[in-house]
């Protein structure tokens, strides 16, 4: 499989530290509200990718963290704690508003099918492990404390941005307009590994240190709960774009001075999604949630086709008739499979085949449009329904589009319809009748027939399984 890796800008054949197993670590949500619809489209790549890795024979150990400490409102250090910011809104505490996001993020990503990792774990658990990350780091010369915290020390790096060969300047955190600047760090670029009360009086959550009592900062958790779990080597990192900087390049930084080696090989970088006025974000106030979608009658799975009919490396752009398009999108696919019928052996040759053309749009980099053109391939392929059912079960594996389930569905409402169809050979004639109208082109008598039939009270509806009718009340 080639992937392409933010690290060296390049497209590389994905190759784990072990063959038996691929480390796979995701940056997971920050609990403080709920997700929006652009962080799931983070989460649905991510699902995407490890499915693909394991639909080409791959066994994945996949961790990820909640974020329910230490992710303060600007990435740069600064400003309140976000959770706290949540518990203040909804007068409730922070480990109250930590419980209720983090289930309604799982019950976002149960409807949209995304697989829960294999490890789940709370930033508050790892409390041990980043103290013991921090004086590590301090022992070795590459961290410090000033001012009552405990702060990287960037210097000692010889390449500290790795993702991008921006300016210095444009990158600096600490110098970017609007955002104070901390005179405690020794060079700009510094971060806060380990905070103190000393700093941020009114922060809920605090625990004991060397350093005095306080809170860790938020790059840590990542680098300390993925070596928890899955030791000192990592193969693929994974997150959305806007945590590349400083949020991965941080984490780089200190797992990778406190390990003394490389640690993670692939960084996976999911791109934005946007509305009409930018990047859609939690801090702006006004996002759109699944449940949103729901109560304006969209099914989840109309969304997640929506995110796949796009690249993750490119922004992708919501809009109401975007999403219309793929909702018309998604129920021809799923009438249409609701017409096959599961009778027959299956081709193994054809199917093989269809297999292949989708293996390799996910190989290429994770193409999933190129993926959901396989399905329609299916549609379109010399093949009996049989193997045409067993390729879109093989390919749902990844795709979690519920395109069986929905198409069985469909199947079971339109035989409930039939069975609930009143009969009445008159009707029936009349219709037999304006159908063989029809053909002829002779649409006049259709019309006719139908509105001799309407002032009877009797409505025909033309539906895609032919023409139904019911009589007004
Ligand atoms: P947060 O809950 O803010 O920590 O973000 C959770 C995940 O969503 C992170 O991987 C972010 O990079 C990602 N993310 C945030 N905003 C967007 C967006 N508009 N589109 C795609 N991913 C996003
Ligand atoms: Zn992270």
């Amino acid at each position: 499989m080639y992937l392409y890796n933010s690290a060296t800008r390049k497209k590389e054949l994905f190759v784990p530290n072990n063959p038996d197993i691929v480390k796979m670590y995701t940056c997971g949500p920050t609990v403080y509200h709920y997700a929006h619809i652009g962080n799931l489209r983070s989460y649905i790549m991510e699902d995407v990718l490890e499915k693909s890795l394991r639909y080409v024979g791959y066994n994945v150990k996949r961790v990820m963290n909640i974020t329910d400490v230490g992710h303060l409102a600007s990435d740069a250090d600064t400003g309140e704690d976000k959770m706290l910011k949540g518990a203040k809104r909804e007068n409730k505490t922070v480990m109250d508003i930590a419980k209720f996001y983090t289930d309604a993020f799982f019950a976002d990503c149960d409807k949209l099918n995304i697989k829960r990792p294999e490890v789940v774990e709370p930033a508050t658990n790892c409390i041990s492990e980043y103290i013991h990350m921090v004086e590590t780091l301090i022992a070795k010369g590459s961290a410090y404390v000033a001012g009552g915290n405990v702060y990287f020390d960037t210097s000692t790096l010889e390449k500290y941005y790795v993702f991008n060969d921006h300016d210095e300047e444009d990158l600096a955190v600490g110098v970017r307009e609007g955002v104070e600047e901390d005179t405690n760090k020794k060079n700009k670029n510094d971060f806060v590994l380990w905070f103190t009360k000393s700093k941020f009086e009114d922060q809920a959550l605090k625990w004991d240190s060397p350093w005095g009592v306080g809170y860790p900062g938020w790059h840590i958790e990542c680098s300390c709960i993925s070596m928890k779990h899955l030791g000192e080597d990592l193969d693929i990192h994974a997150g959305g774009i806007d945590n590349a900087f400083p949020h991965h390049t941080n984490e780089i930084a200190q797992s990778e001075s406190y390990l003394g080696h490389k640690w993670c090989n692939y960084w996976f970088h999911v791109h934005h999604l946007n509305t009409d006025s930018g990047k859609m974000s939690k801090s702006k106030g006004e996002f759109l949630t699944v449940s949103l979608l729901e109560e304006k009658g969209y099914d989840p799975m109309v969304y997640r086709m929506f995110c796949l009919q796009s690249h993750y490396r490119r922004n992708l752009v919501f809009s109401w008739e975007n999403l219309d398009n793929a909702v018309a999108a998604y129920d021809k696919l799923i009438a249409k499979i609701a017409t096959f019928k599961n009778e027959g052996d299956i081709d193994e040759a054809a199917l093989a085949q269809l297999k292949e053309r989708f293996t390799k749009a996910l190989e290429a980099d994770l193409n999933t449009s190129l993926a959901v053109t396989a399905v329609y391939d299916v549609l379109k392929a010399k093949c009996n329904d049989a193997t045409k059912l067993a390729a879109l079960a093989d390919f749902d594996k990844v795709l979690s589009l519920n395109l069986i389930e929905a198409a069985d569905k469909l199947r079971k409402k339109q035989e409930a319809e039939e069975a609930a169809q009143e009969h009445d050979p008159y009707i029936e004639d009349m219709i037999a009748q304006r159908q063989a109208a029809k053909k002829n082109k002779d649409f006049a008598l259709a019309d006719k027939i139908r509105d001799d039939l309407k002032a009877q009270g009797i409505t025909l509806i033309d539906t895609p399984q032919g023409v139904k009718w019911k009589r007004e009340q």
